[in-house]
């Protein structure tokens, strides 16, 4: 139990911020600070007026280690929830060294001028957390997070050894905007025009942008064309179950959504590199943000559904077995209780579940640890009675 501070005010940050007041018994005091005060003002009202709960806020650029520190002595929080945005992970890890508090994040740290995302740099940070005495929790949103503690949870129920895996990620939700990305339209721009790669025979195999694609069924949903990307929980995972002899992941796009993101890269708007417009420097990408809808602000119209899990085989007791374990989640659902769509909500609960994880004491350790090294068990007890209830199919067809 203690205090917690979260960072970032974006459509994630609201729903910690909803779900971290729900279990005001854990999280005795909540801060809430991002670059943009008036935003956390806004969630900080909303979560009064439906919880009675206090949230304080503050305004932070998280960019800059000696503000962040700044904030961390004065309110000193047991916990800090780093739910900005990759480019800040360092800086706010660097901070916690500095403040005595321990970490959690959503995303691995990606450099701003290069669309480049590995473990390596967040790693390099072992020593001095296990030496500070202090957690840092890496990745701990829905993908990666709750797929990586899915997979933790088959190697321990399900399996001797696991030699397949295939995360599938489905969002078959209508938001009704001719464009929009679900978080961070940098981010998730940058994430999806990059290379596909995978992992097979204790190699990373490349593969051209979204070059490699199936239908795959999703449960009542049905089947959506899935296209096979590099997302960072790969490579935590074929670390920690060594067994595993391939690892893929694959997620549902539409075809006017891939229309569009031609269309903005074949007209340079994806480019992430500065240009001079009018004397001023700009960057694309971060332009073509500013005039998107803010994901945020997608909930109301959204209808259907998310459906993301693992597809895994293996063997168990000397005989192959294969598991599918999975959650949907509803757009509906998420923006009644927290005003935001399904994608943040997916991403948000799973942030609260690990805080509380830790705060519990349910999860504990110096240095720094992907989520799927802690025990799955209370995770995913906590995050199926936190809204996002999970299922399980035995010997099903994968279709992978
Ligand atoms: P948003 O863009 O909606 O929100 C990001 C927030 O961070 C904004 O409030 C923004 O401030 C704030 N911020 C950005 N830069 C700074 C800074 N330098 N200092 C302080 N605050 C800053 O993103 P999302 O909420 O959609 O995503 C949040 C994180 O969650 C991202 O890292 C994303 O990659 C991750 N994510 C993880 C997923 C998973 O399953 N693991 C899935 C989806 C997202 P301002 O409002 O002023 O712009």
């Amino acid at each position: 139990m203690g205090k917690v501070l979260i960072i970032g005010a974006g459509g994630v940050g609201t729903v910690v911020a909803h779900k971290v007041a729900q279990n005001h018994d854990v999280f005795t005091e909540i801060m809430l600070a991002s670059r943009t005060k008036s935003k956390c003002d806004r969630i900080a009202d909303d979560v009064k007026r439906r919880y009675g709960v206090e949230i304080k806020t503050a305004q932070v650029n998280a960019d800059n280690v000696q503000e962040l520190v700044t904030l961390f002595k004065a309110f000193q929080p047991k916990l800090v929830i780093n739910v900005a945005l990759p480019y800040q992970d360092l800086t706010i890890m660097d901070a916690c060294l500095e403040a005595g508090c321990n970490y959690l994040d959503t995303a691995n740290y990606e450099p701003k001028d290069e669309a480049h995302f590995e473990y390596s740099w967040q790693w390099a940070y072992q020593d001095r957390f296990r030496e500070a005495g202090l957690c840092a929790i890496l990745g701990c949103g829905f993908d990666p997070g709750c797929t990586s503690v899915f997979t933790a949870y088959a190697a321990k129920h399900h399996f001797d050894e696991i030699q397949y895996l295939d995360i599938v990620d489905c969002n078959a939700g209508d938001h009704h905007k001719a464009f929009a990305t679900n978080f961070n339209p940098e981010i998730n721009i940058r994430e999806i025009t990059q290379k596909g790669r995978y992992y097979e025979d204790g190699r990373w195999v490349e593969t051209g942008s979204l070059e490699i694609h199936k239908p795959l069924t999703y449960p009542e949903i049905g089947p959506k064309e899935s296209y096979l990307l590099y997302h960072e929980e790969l490579e935590s995972l074929v670390k920690n179950f060594p067994t595993i002899r391939r690892a893929r992941f694959w997620m549902t796009f539409g075809q006017e959504y891939l229309t569009h993101l031609r269309v903005i890269q074949n007209i340079g708007m994806a480019r992430i590199d500065e240009i001079d417009y009018n004397g001023q420097k700009i960057v694309p990408i971060q332009f073509l943000k500013a005039v998107l809808p803010a994901p945020e602000e997608l909930g109301e119209n959204y209808t259907g559904y998310t459906s993301i899990g693992c597809r895994i085989r293996g063997i168990k007791d000397g005989k192959e077995h294969t598991y599918y374990i999975y959650n949907n989640c509803s757009h509906q659902e998420a923006y009644r209780e927290t005003g935001t769509q399904g994608v943040s909500y997916t991403t948000g609960v799973p942030a609260m579940t690990g805080a509380y994880m830790f705060m519990t004491g349910q999860w504990s350790g110096a240095g720094v640890f992907n989520v799927e090294q802690f025990d799955p068990d209370p995770f995913l007890k906590k995050m199926g009675e936190s809204g996002l209830p999970w299922h399980e199919i035995h010997d099903g067809d994968l279709e992978l």
